[in-house]
């Protein structure tokens, strides 16, 4: 039984990050290595600040966990020192605990019921860091075994894109007697784990780790094979008793209309994380470094806040971050946002605490450039934003304008959805107005055996939610081949999207 005044009498202690000076200077994750030993006896001493509310919203899945986490039973195990339990509980609802326990913005922490009147109970219990320290001791001490099937129902099932959606799909369905193949056009597993992410929020062995599992499970994988290119959606589907589609929501926004874009030096967000993720892979130096150059980032979200962590390290000689919405503030808006519903205040990323600076309500007006074609400089615009009479922004620049020197700068905007390539050229898959891909109550598209999963039904969104898309996705399939499933489906595919990131 959790103590019920346990919040009381424990202050709340998040995991220490390592000094600024030294983590901008190599690759590793921010957080500070902490001994196995001293780490557990905290992290146990935090689970029991859960007092076990009785209506868990932590767990729920419109303002908590879209998994459903058992969050108050495993906090409940970590109290008691019962590591091995906990680990049974937390995989019964999440295949990758490792990465949400490490990137995941945490909305059960901001349903959790002690951030309600946050200064008297001195903040939600810190689930984040509990589930990260319940998967590290078990991959530590050997507890996570590959877990084959004990039957084969002689189906086949093809998955294509191998990033959390795909990856979760993958395992739930190995794991019930299907044989499964991951189809990746990259040359390496994982999706955005791989290549969007960078190696300072989520070192890549532990992606690699979980990958080992899944072979020594039966899941089969095949990199730099392009669906759509290689072979057909159609050719895949004659071989295959069903197909998944988790190719992820990877066109970029872009902004083509501002003066200047055409310069050299101006990129969107992911053709400067990925070559950078590929250098830490080992694959020799960034084709687009920041060193030595102003960088500016037009964006002000999560994946801008990975280009500022990453030109840091790349020894970048100033960095701004660019937001055309007001700064939000720092504590909840009860009438906004009420609890337990996501916050809309400010986040703050270890990466910001690198420095950089961050510009509100501006946008860019045009760039400059030098004589050799290469952008010089970029002008912005003190701006409001409105919404019109259907909700679309209407930005309207008021004030000065300004110039900041530029040698590199960065859309960091958005994603407009999967991308619509060979893919969807040669088979009928119908989109919705947002340009994802639409599908029925059991995941499946509008081709018969053609299921879907994660960003590429949801847009951009969120690890967790790709894991819960790809679980759900997995029953649906599973349902579909042999009529019956007991696989979990902790979503379904008209829930609504938590976070845009
Ligand atoms: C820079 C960045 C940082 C982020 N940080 C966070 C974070 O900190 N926390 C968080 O929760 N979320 C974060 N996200 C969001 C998160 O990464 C995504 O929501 C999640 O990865 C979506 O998973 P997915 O499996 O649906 O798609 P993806 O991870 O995008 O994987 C799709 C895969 O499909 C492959 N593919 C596409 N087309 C084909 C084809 N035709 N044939 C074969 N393969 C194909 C792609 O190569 C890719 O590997 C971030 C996103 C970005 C861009």
């Amino acid at each position: 039984m959790a103590d019920p005044q346990g919040f009381l009498k424990v202050v709340k202690r998040d995991a220490l990050k390592r000094p600024v000076d030294e983590r901008v200077g190599d690759w590793r994750e921010v957080y500070a290595p902490q001994p196995m030993g001293e780490r557990t006896e905290e992290v146990a001493e935090q689970a029991r600040r859960c007092m076990d509310c009785g209506i868990p919203f932590c767990h729920s899945g419109t303002a908590g966990c879209p998994l459903g986490n058992l969050i108050p039973e495993w906090n409940d195990l970590v109290r008691r020192g019962r590591w091995d339990a906990a680990i049974d509980r937390l995989h019964a609802t999440n295949n990758f605990p490792e990465f949400t326990g490490r990137i995941c913005p945490a909305p059960c922490e901001s349903a959790c019921v002690l951030s309600i009147s946050e200064p008297d109970t001195g903040g939600s219990v810190t689930i984040k860091r509990i589930e990260q320290t319940i998967v590290d001791v078990a991959w530590a001490n050997g507890s996570i075994e590959p877990s084959p099937p004990t039957i084969s129902t002689g189906k086949k099932v093809a998955i294509v894109g191998s990033g959390p959606a795909g990856l979760a799909a993958a395992q739930q369905l190995t794991r019930a007697g299907h044989d499964v193949t991951v189809y990746e056009r990259d040359d390496r597993l994982g999706g955005l784990l791989r290549y969007g992410i960078p190696e300072f929020k989520l070192e890549k062995s532990v992606l690699d780790q979980r990958l080992m599992q899944m072979r020594a499970e039966g899941t089969h994988f095949v990199t730099d094979c392009e669906v759509g290119v290689d072979f057909t959606v159609e050719q895949l589907r004659n071989r295959f008793d069903a197909v998944i589609l988790a190719v992820g929501a990877l066109a970029g926004r872009d902004n083509t209309d501002v003066a200047g874009r055409e310069l050299d030096g101006i990129h969107l967000a992911m053709e400067h994380l990925v070559p950078s993720n590929r250098e830490c892979e080992g694959d020799g130096p960034t084709t687009i470094s920041a060193k030595d150059k102003h960088v500016v980032i037009i964006g002000g979200g999560d994946t801008g806040a990975d280009c500022l962590g990453t030109a840091h390290r790349q020894g970048a000689a100033s960095v701004t971050q660019l937001d055309y919405n007001a700064e939000l503030p720092t504590d909840r808006n009860t009438e906004r946002s009420p609890w337990p519903a996501w916050p809309l205040v400010l986040r703050t990323s270890p990466a910001h605490a690198e420095g950089g600076l961050r510009r509100y309500e501006v946008a860019v007006q045009r760039f400059l450039g030098d004589d050799k074609g290469h952008v010089r400089a970029m002008v912005l615009a003190e701006v409001k934003v409105e919404r019109d009479a259907d909700g679309r922004r209407i930005i309207t620049p008021v004030g000065a304008e300004i110039e900041l020197p530029c040698d590199l700068a960065l859309f960091a905007i958005g994603f407009e959805g999967p991308e619509k390539g060979p893919l969807f050229d040669d088979y009928d898959i119908a989109l919705n107005r947002r340009g994802n891909v639409s599908c029925g109550p059991d995941w499946q598209t509008s081709a018969p055996g053609v299921f879907v999963c994660g960003d590429a039904h949801r847009g951009a969104s969120l690890v967790v939610w790709a894991i819960a898309e790809g679980r759900s996705a997995a029953n649906g399939v599973d349902t579909y081949l042999t009529g019956f499933s007991e696989l979990p489906s902790p979503v379904h595919p008209t829930a609504l999207p938590l976070a845009v990131v």
